[in-house]
């Protein structure tokens, strides 16, 4: 008997890094997949423009931030802004 191997390699981790979707809708001109976002790691901000009506949000991220945070982060402050706007009782 000899010596068995059975020592199997692993396979190595394979960082699978799915192309996140970055482009979203816009919620001003309402158009899909417009919107694309810029993360700026180095500065910590994040930008999203919108192709179509030029529309653009910048915000803070951080390290772990996805593009849909930015996307997320400007839906918030729309319609905090839609809220501010709507003062009438
Ligand atoms: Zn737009």
């Amino acid at each position: 008997m000899g010596r068995r191997k059975t020592k199997r390699k692993a396979p190595p981790r394979r960082k699978v890094l799915h192309e996140l979707d970055k482009q979203f809708n816009c919620p001003f001109c309402n158009n899909l997949q417009c919107c694309d976002v810029v993360m700026d790691k180095l500065r910590n901000t994040g930008r999203i423009t919108c192709r179509e009506c030029n529309e653009s949000y910048k915000t803070k991220i951080i390290s772990l931030s996805e593009p849909v945070d930015v996307y997320n982060d400007w839906i918030d402050a729309c319609e905090m802004a839609n809220t501010a706007n709507n003062v009438m009782p």
